[in-house]
C-alpha cells in the first residue's frame, strides 16, 4: 500500500454520503500526515474549526496536541492524524452507533495502508473502537490511559495506547499534567 492508495481513499471519502452527516458538513476531514507514519493518532470527530478548514485538530485542542507531539519528540508531518468520523456531528454532539458503523471502514482502510507501529487513541470513542477491533475489552479512560496494549500476530505488530482527548485539558485544566505524562510514554515506546 502506498501514498497513492491513501489519495484514492481520500477522494472516495470526500464524496461520501453514507450517513446523514454529509448533509450538514462544510468539509470532510479525511485526516492528514505521512502515509509511512510509525504512529497514528485517532480522535473522535471533527469539531467546528476542523469542519470549516477540512483539517484535523486545528482548534484549541489542536494547539495542545502540537505541544503533546513535541513532548513525544514528534512533528505533525511525521504522524498521521485521523478520526473515527470524517464529518462533524452538528453542535459537536457525540457520534451515533450507526454513524460509527458506517464510517469506520474508512479508518480501517487508513490503518491498512499506513500500517502504524503505534495507534494512540484520543478519547473514549476512539479507544473503545480500536481496542475492540483488535479483540481487547475497553474500560474507563481513568483506568486505561497511558497503558500499552500489544497486538502481535502473523499479520500485525502493533501497540495501542489509549490517551485522554487533548480537549479534556481545555475544560479540566488540572488534567494537563496527567496528559503530558502519558505522552512522555510514547517517546519511550517509539525507541
Ligand atoms: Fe460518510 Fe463518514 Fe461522513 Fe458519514 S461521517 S458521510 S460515513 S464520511
Amino acid at each position: 500500500m502506498s501514498k497513492e492508495d491513501l489519495l484514492v481513499l481520500k477522494k472516495e471519502v470526500e464524496t461520501c454520503t453514507r450517513c446523514d452527516l454529509h448533509k450538514t458538513r462544510t468539509n470532510v476531514v479525511f485526516g492528514e500526515g505521512s502515509a509511512n507514519a510509525r504512529i497514528m493518532l485517532c480522535g473522535e470527530a471533527p469539531g467546528y474549526w476542523e469542519d470549516q478548514k477540512g483539517r484535523p485538530f486545528v482548534g484549541n485542542a489542536g494547539k495542545f496536541l502540537d505541544e503533546l507531539l513535541s513532548i513525544a519528540g514528534l512533528k505533525r508531518e511525521e504522524v498521521f492524524i485521523a478520526n473515527i468520523l470524517k464529518c462533524r456531528p452538528p453542535g459537536n454532539r457525540e457520534p451515533r452507533p450507526e454513524e460509527i458503523e458506517l464510517c469506520t471502514s474508512f479508518l480501517n482502510k487508513q490503518i491498512k495502508i499506513i500500517k502504524p507501529r503505534i495507534i494512540c487513541t484520543l478519547g473514549n470513542y476512539a479507544t473503545s473502537y480500536i481496542l475492540e477491533k483488535y479483540g481487547f475489552k475497553s474500560d474507563s479512560m481513568g483506568k486505561i490511559h497511558g497503558k500499552v496494549f500489544r497486538v502481535s500476530n502473523l499479520s500485525t505488530q502493533l501497540k495501542i495506547i489509549p490517551m485522554y482527548h487533548p480537549a479534556t485539558a481545555l475544560y479540566k485544566p488540572y488534567m494537563k499534567e496527567v496528559i503530558k505524562r502519558d505522552w512522555k510514554l510514547i517517546k519511550e515506546e517509539l525507541k
